[in-house]
């Protein structure tokens, strides 16, 4: 089943001038980019959009992380859109995820564990959400 998902290029990896690069993944996926644009994060739209984990440890600083610089937000189109992207992304731990995934290739070695180079919806109602976050209806394109 055609169904989208949510992409980010966090910070670092925007950073690292490797947008294309995690483009390409998709691509090579089958994946369509649907809706796609360059942006920076408010403290608020983190805070907004990372609200699952507020009560975390972790949270003040990956607030301060998506904040440090721009990031792409992606709308992905595609056979099991959500599941190929996670499957692409690889564990969240980028020093625990497979070789040949993007945050094992990318971002390994990285000390902060918010540095993980990409976000990806992690069910259809993630996906929703998150991308009615970011975009309007008219700016996907399918
Ligand atoms: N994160 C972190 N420390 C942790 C767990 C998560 O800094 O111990 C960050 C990391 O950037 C991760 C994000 O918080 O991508 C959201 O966490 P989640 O568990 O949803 O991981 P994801 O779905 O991104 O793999
Ligand atoms: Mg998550």
């Amino acid at each position: 089943m055609s169904e989208k998902t949510l992409s980010i290029v966090k910070p670092d990896l925007v950073a690292k001038n490797k947008i294309g690069e995690v483009v390409k993944r998709f691509e090579d996926a089958e994946l369509r980019v649907v809706g796609m644009k360059r942006m920076q994060l408010s403290q608020q739209q983190a805070e907004q959009f990372y609200a699952e984990h507020s009560e975390r440890p972790f949270f003040g600083e990956l607030v301060d992380f998506m904040t440090s610089g721009p990031v792409v937000v992606q709308v992905l189109e595609g056979e099991n859109a959500i599941k190929k992207n996670r499957d692409l992304m690889g564990a969240t731990n980028p020093n625990n995820a497979d070789e040949g995934t993007i945050r094992y290739d990318f971002c390994r070695g990285n000390e902060d564990l918010s540095a993980n180079g990409v976000h990806g919806s992690d069910s259809s109602e993630s996906a929703q959400r998150e991308i009615a976050f970011f975009f309007q209806a008219q700016d996907i394109v399918s």
